[in-house]
């Protein structure tokens, strides 16, 4: 059994003095290698999700554009295992893009068509006729960025106005068929959700030692789940100068907790649009 030692205040103290929060990357993706499990980016998941064997699927939303992404894959690709990197319209990096590319790893859309749509129409509720409007745009995101790299699959971005009107992005293409919007799989696809055991996601260190629900990677494995999903953002794992002084404040005045209450949920608002 593994022994947990990301769990304590000592822990989240000295990992932000320190900005060495890769090293416990590195220790999670090497205590799966070392316990059987076969490490793999999404896509790649998805087209061999009824295999037998323990996966452990490695997903990266790029919501920031800092060091921190280069820093993560740089890591990544020293321990030998591939992931998925989602890039925001505005985080997108090309120099970075074409290396993943060239060395294995996938990168997708982190898309925040609704949320976009919502900050400049500003409406009370989304209807039936705001998602039409919505599923075309996404359409025509998606194909802009094919023309730029190898896109296959998109994963919604939680935006502050998801989170307001209740509403995630991936209702865009609950049911749907991707081929109309020119992609194999989202993220957050249902059919793929049943194959997978434990979603597991990342938070900055001072929230729930780092993990944003009760899962973390070490528990995960000495439960001998069969497949696990570990989204990881780059920026909760290097620290800017910023972030680490904005950190270091926040422990002082005692902002910071061991653990986490909340609960994962894959999709919400789907209910009214299940039918379309
Ligand atoms: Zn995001």
């Amino acid at each position: 059994m593994l022994q947990r030692t990301d769990n304590t205040k000592k822990y989240i103290v000295q990992t932000v003095l320190k900005n060495n929060r890769l090293d416990m990357y590195k220790y999670y993706i090497n205590s799966a290698i070392n316990n059987g499990y076969e490490l793999l980016p999404v896509v790649e998941f998805y087209e061999r999700r009824n295999e037998p064997g323990k996966h452990l699927v490695l997903r990266h939303d790029v919501d920031y554009k800092s060091i921190s992404t280069r820093k993560m894959f740089e890591t990544e690709k020293k321990l030998g295992v591939r992931s998925t990197y989602y890039f925001r319209q505005s985080t997108y990096d090309e120099k970075l893009v074409r290396e993943m590319e060239e060395c294995g790893f996938e990168v997708g859309f982190h898309y925040e068509t609704i949320a976009d749509y919502i900050k400049e129409n500003n409406p009370e509720a989304i209807e039936q006729t705001d998602i039409e409007k919505c599923k075309e745009r996404l359409k025509q995101e998606i194909s802009d960025n094919k023309k730029k790299y190898n896109l296959k699959s998109i994963c919604s971005h939680g935006a502050p106005e998801n989170t307001r009107l209740n509403i995630s992005n991936n209702v865009l293409v609950e049911n749907a068929n991707y081929e109309d919007f020119g992609i194999i799989l989202e993220a957050y696809d249902k059919e793929m959700y049943e194959h997978v055991d434990v979603h597991i996601m990342d938070e900055n260190i001072r929230h729930g030692c780092g993990f944003a629900y009760k899962d973390n990677p070490i528990d995960a494995i000495n439960n001998q789940s069969r497949n696990i999903v570990f989204l990881a953002h780059p920026n909760h794992w290097y620290a800017t100068a910023l972030q680490k002084l904005r950190d270091c404040i926040a422990l002082l005045t005692g902002k910071y907790y061991l653990e986490s209450d909340r609960v994962f949920k894959r999709i919400a608002g789907a209910n009214e649009y299940n039918n379309m």
